[in-house]
């Protein structure tokens, strides 16, 4: 039983009815468990975080970039301990963990040199009336809950956490219940570098636990990563309280793969934007367009690729791709397996559990999938790719669009000018050209349409935090 919630600077045990099991998803079985945090206790956090305010707001921007650095290098400090710890709860492959930590690190480093900039972003105002005076201050929007999901757990946080902190606002964060440990570092870091009681607070539970923080009076804002289905109980609570929220939801990403493209390179982009993390990214691109002239050969290096994948526990094996991270999300992809067959969808690849311990499924290809199938327009949120072809630009542009959601994309083509225009017309927050999940903190992340509400990272990520007050004196 793990001591797991950290409140007002305290590491407190859980008092809510829920007692979570965190597992380790290659066996299928529990490892650690922890009771979940009361409302009580979430009231006790955002109180915290209430209390903190006054004295975190008015620190120097320079001070907070300081605390920021330091919990750049605090992670770097725990790197084995949290990369094995990923490893194992989330099922994730060693180069994975890794490329997880050094984006969290690389996040709260950008934030901080953001945090540096800060007072000279309080400027005048050049007014055309004479006779006034203006200026601007970006104030921190408040106290905040962040609640973040269980497949980038590290990642997800700090690009919360960084850009609030370094905005001059106090949080309660909400990890997943699936990942309930990898985030106390975070509270760890916090203890470690002195960082005044009730800044940073962390609960963990539930959707109780969800709800009880996206419902609290005392927020000045929520900002959520999660599924739509959850993001809409959020947006509720926000509106009912008409307090702002920022959404980062799902995805059902195209990949756009012409037929000047050199098809073996196509190939390694296309598995890796459909098996890293097993598929389990908002941002997959997990609908394959692929033009005419290239079609058959495309599809049968794919699925080459996909058989030869090495799946297995990371802990113990060489792998390319780890199990699924809950039984929940197995059963899932699970069902959508089933689904394709009742639907007469054609399986190139995988479409199968695998006959082992643990929580895993083989990568998965289904060619020719017609429009309407649930497999092409649901987010399934794991390694199972859909593919079907076209003939010219302007119907792969018309099909990548054709979604509820609109997340990412990929264009992978030897013709720069034309992947640029196709980028342009893609109703998506990002495109990558010839490359796959490049995230860097300089540019922004988030979504058109259904996946979601707002921008994290860049300028755009402190933004989020930042509420705009002017000032004008009148000089008569
Ligand atoms: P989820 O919506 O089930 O859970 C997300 C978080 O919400 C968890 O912490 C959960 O405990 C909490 N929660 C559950 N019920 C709640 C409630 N009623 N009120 C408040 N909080 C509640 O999502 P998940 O299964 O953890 O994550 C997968 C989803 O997240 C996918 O849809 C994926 O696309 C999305 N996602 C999006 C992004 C992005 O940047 N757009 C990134 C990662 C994941």
């Amino acid at each position: 039983m793990t001591t797991s919630h950290y409140i007002a600077g305290r590491w407190v045990e859980g008092q809510g009815s829920d007692c979570i099991s965190v597992n380790d998803p290659a066996l299928g079985q529990p490892f650690a468990e922890l009771m979940a945090a009361s409302v009580a206790q979430v009231d006790q956090a955002v109180t915290a975080a209430r209390g903190a305010l006054p004295a975190w707001k008015n620190t120097s921007a320079s001070e907070r970039a300081t605390y920021l650095r330091g919990f750049a290098e605090q992670l770097g400090q725990r790197r084995e301990a949290l990369i094995t710890l990923q490893m194992r709860n989330n099922g994730k492959p060693r180069h994975e963990a890794e490329i997880d930590l050094d984006d969290a690190i690389a996040t709260f480093s950008y934030y901080a040199e953001l945090a540096e900039q800060l007072p000279s972003k309080n400027r005048d105002v050049p007014l055309v009336a004479p006779g006034f005076t203006a200026r601007t201050r970006l104030e921190p929007v408040g106290v905040v809950g962040l609640i973040v999901p269980w497949n980038f757990p590290l990642v997800t946080s700090a690009w919360k956490l960084a850009p609030a902190l370094a905005a001059g606002c106090t949080v309660v964060l909400k990890p997943s219940e699936v990942t309930p440990l990898i985030e106390q570092a975070y509270g760890q870091i916090a203890d470690a570098l002195g960082l005044p009681a009730g800044v940073l607070n962390i609960v963990n539970g539930k959707a109780e636990t969800g709800a009880a923080l996206s419902n609290h009076n005392g927020l000045d804002k929520l900002s959520f990563t999660g599924s739509n289905s959850v993001g809409s109980q959020v947006m509720r609570s926000a509106s009912a309280q008409c307090r702002p929220v920022t959404l980062e939801l799902g995805g059902k990403s195209a990949i756009v793969v012409f037929d000047d493209c050199d098809v073996d390179q196509a190939v390694e982009w296309i598995v890796a934007g459909i098996t890293w993390n097993a598929g389990q990214m908002c941002s997959a691109t997990s609908r394959l367009l692929v033009q005419d002239g290239i079609a058959d050969a495309l599809l049968t290096r794919l699925q080459a690729a996909l058989e030869n994948l090495r799946v297995g526990n990371p802990l113990t094996e060489e792998v390319d791709m780890g199990p699924l991270t809950s039984q929940a999300q197995w059963l899932k992809v699970a069902s959508y397996f089933a689904t394709a067959r009742e639907e007469g969808l054609q399986c190139l690849a995988g479409g199968k559990a695998l006959d082992r311990d643990g929580w895993f499924v083989s990568p998965t290809l289904y060619a020719d999938v017609p429009k309407d199938s649930r497999l092409w327009t649901e987010e399934i949120f794991g390694p199972v790719l859909c593919a079907r072809r076209f003939a010219t630009e302007e119907q792969a542009i018309a099909e990548a669009n054709d979604s509820r959601f609109g997340l990412v994309a990929t264009v992978c083509s030897a013709d720069l000018e034309r992947a640029e225009r196709v980028a342009d017309a893609l109703e998506v927050g990002h495109v990558w050209i010839n490359s796959v999940q490049a995230v860097f903190v300089e540019t922004s992340w988030g979504g058109t349409k259904g996946s979601g509400i707002g921008r994290e990272l860049g300028p755009w990520g402190l933004s989020a935090y930042q509420s705009v007050k002017h000032v004008t004196r009148c000089l008569g």
